[in-house]
């Protein structure tokens, strides 16, 4: 206990590298598209070297750098994972600050990435400097990996990095945001899987005059999506194991969305859900539409399998063709994993929040990470996630700083 305390004071003597950190960060840009990380990767390197690591960039191709380091000795132990790359900013007329100053103002540092995720990159990192003076008390090594790539699917990044073997360990954390407004600090450790879908009705042309003559393809989608009466579809049976994930994340969404339960929040945790994300097609108002392609996002729950979801699309596509362009299966980490129990205990002493594990609607490279890597892996980190993608973005100081206490004493658990 008394090495913990410690441990959060050394944290708290390095607030102000902190912040100038997660500033340093902001400003070093990282948009992706055009995806460039050599920069803010110069700038990870050279603070883990500055602390006594050693560390190894990994370029899968040019300017795309990944940087990996690790401290202490024995077996590998826990990775601290992130990603250096941000979304770009849209249109800078619509931020009301610069979104490259990393001012920190009001006790929030502002900026591009401030909550995804170089408010967590900079904890993790900060994290790892307190531990340095604790290193001869790690009985693991602790490993940090920081990615590219992230906000384009991970190609050059997390998936690049685990699947030629670049990273070792027993369990992981990714620092990325997951603080809710109305429910506080959470776990992310259960996510739903997708299915992507082109689907493609024919017709047969026809001059528009006369368009009972032809096969209007519109008509046709039109009239295969209107058997869907809702988004929500079937519900799954959840396995036991991943119960309690489910249950935490349907009470996170309905009290996130308080004011719109009429509107069933929650079934986005445990149904499948259907969304028509892009229809095109046709040629011209007075021609019958030959084509009509519709894009659906299809959500499987903890539970579901793939082979309901291509029941579900073949159901409505009874007369069109289909094509799968993208498939994540469901994926979590049990609630009693010791990962999870320490974490939420830590959190709980540094926040004073209750901290459940939960299951959440999107789906995540976790999914990848846990089935190749066959370990636990949880989300768990500073900043809002409804800040996350949007204009003026920012991070609460107090908030990356607790974090980098409970960073840096789960670290310490696990590798003690
Ligand atoms: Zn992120």
């Amino acid at each position: 206990m008394k090495k913990l305390t410690y441990l959060s004071d050394e944290v708290e003597s390095l607030k102000g590298e902190l912040l100038r950190l997660t500033s340093q960060l902001i400003r070093t840009r990282s948009e992706n598209p055009p995806g460039d990380t050599s920069d803010v990767a110069d700038v990870v390197e050279d603070h883990l070297k500055s602390i006594g690591l050693n560390t190894k960039r990994v370029e899968p191709i040019r300017k795309h750098v990944n940087v990996i380091a690790e401290m202490g000795s024995g077996d590998h132990g826990l990775i601290l994972c992130g990603h250096i790359d941000t979304v770009p900013i849209g249109d800078i007329d619509r931020w009301s600050f610069n979104p490259f100053s990393g001012e920190v103002i009001e006790g929030r540092i502002l900026g591009r990435g401030a909550t995804d995720m170089k408010g967590g990159v900079a904890g993790i990192l900060t994290a790892v400097e307190a531990l340095t003076k604790f290193e001869a008390k790690l009985n693991r090594k602790i490993t940090i990996a920081l990615f590219c790539d992230e906000e384009t699917g991970g190609h050059y990044g997390a998936l690049w990095m685990v699947k030629n073997q670049l990273i070792k360990g027993r369990e992981m954390i990714i620092g990325e945001s997951s603080n809710y407004h109305k429910v506080g600090h959470v776990i992310i450790a259960g996510e739903r899987g997708l299915l992507w879908s082109k689907l493609r009705f024919s017709g047969i042309p026809h001059h528009g005059s006369r368009p009972m003559l032809g096969k209007n393809a519109i008509m046709h989608a039109v009239k295969a999506l209107s058997k869907l009466k809702s988004p929500i579809l079937a519900k799954v049976n959840v396995p036991y194991e991943a119960m309690k994930l489910v249950k935490e994340g349907k009470k996170t969404l309905m009290e996130s969305y308080r004011d719109k339960r009429h509107l069933k929040p929650h079934y986005a945790i445990d149904h499948y859900t259907l969304n028509v994300g892009v229809g095109k097609g046709g040629t011209k108002a007075n021609i019958v539409a030959d084509t009509f392609e519709v894009d659906l996002d299809l959500r499987i729950p903890i539970g579901g399998s793939r082979a309901e979801a291509e029941r579900i699309i073949e159901s409505i596509a009874r007369e069109g063709e289909i094509n799968y362009i993208n498939y994540a299966p469901p994926s979590f980490t049990p609630t009693g994993s010791y990962l999870v129990r320490v974490l939420r205990k830590v959190s709980r002493s540094v926040f004073r929040e209750k901290t459940p594990a939960i299951c959440i609607a999107a789906t995540t490279d976790a999914h990848y990470l846990r089935s190749v890597l066959d370990i636990p892996v949880v989300s768990y980190g500073p900043g809002y996630e409804e800040k996350c993608h949007v204009y003026d973005e920012y991070v609460d100081i107090i908030d990356v700083l607790g974090c980098v206490k409970v960073y840096a004493q789960t670290a310490l658990i696990l590798s003690s």
